[in-house]
């Protein structure tokens, strides 16, 4: 299966991790053959990311650089008073959003708290993307999750980063497995995504593609198969591209 785009990554503006700019991730783009990268910094509830302004400039930069086309968006957060770790008017900004848990903003609870917290911001925002909801230090209720995707037209990510060995959200294997045998039950789209903080990473999906062709997963469902098909999915949500 060829993949031509990366849904999931992080720059320098992030805050951690990584020194990289979208100049050194477009040039590993280019270098792995990618077509298309979504630069998805982490919103400014987290601590030490950028701030309003430097998501608010996103609109001035370049669409494409080095011959890689460029998605400017955000990796928003679950907030535990129900709404997320962006302003809406800049929400609306993004080209694309993924929206996800982390425990600076969104200290762990019990499945049932957790999943109904995620579907409440995916409704709030339209979010495109559920970023790894794979995370052990986050019990969820899957089969919740993908209705709810289902209905809002939300892919589920399948995270390489979680999936490496050694990761550090723990087991991510036996609950993306569990996701993607709802999602072809339900028609839900998927994403993989490398979710790397800076050049390295990107456009490595050695374990979630792995795990996509382990499970026989359709390629139909696979957003990163295609830029047209992905762009698609984006527009659906209102996204202004
Ligand atoms: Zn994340
Ligand atoms: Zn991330």
């Amino acid at each position: 299966m060829k993949l031509v785009l990366d849904t999931h990554s992080h720059t320098i503006a992030s805050g951690h991790f990584t020194t990289d700019t979208v100049t050194d991730l477009a040039r590993a783009a280019q270098k792995r053959g990618l077509e298309l990268i979504c630069i998805t910094d982490h919103d400014p509830a987290i601590p030490g990311s950028a701030n309003e302004s430097y998501f608010r400039n996103l609109k001035y930069c370049e669409p494409k650089r080095l011959g890689v086309r460029l998605l400017y968006g955000v990796e928003a957060d679950v907030m535990p008073d129900g709404g997320v770790g962006m302003a809406n008017d800049l929400l609306a900004e993004m080209q694309v959003i993924i929206l996800s848990q982390h425990p600076p903003c969104f200290p762990p609870k019990g499945a049932e708290e957790n999943t109904a917290a995620l579907i409440s911001a995916i409704r709030h925002t339209k979010a495109d993307i559920a970023g790894h909801p794979d995370d052990e230090k986050y019990p969820l209720l899957a089969e919740d999750l993908v209705k709810a995707c289902a209905e809002t037209g939300t892919a589920i990510e399948m995270n390489n980063a979680s999936l490496t060995p050694g990761g550090y959200r723990g087991d991510a294997a036996a609950r993306d497995c569990e996701l993607l045998r709802l999602c072809r039950r339900r028609g839900v789209p998927v994403t993989l995504g490398s979710d790397s903080h800076g050049a390295a990473h990107i456009g490595d999906f050695t374990y979630a593609l792995k795990l996509v062709e382990e499970e026989n997963f359709p390629e139909e469902l696979i957003l990163n198969t295609s830029v047209e098909k992905f762009i698609a999915h984006l527009r659906a949500h209102g996204r202004r591209i």
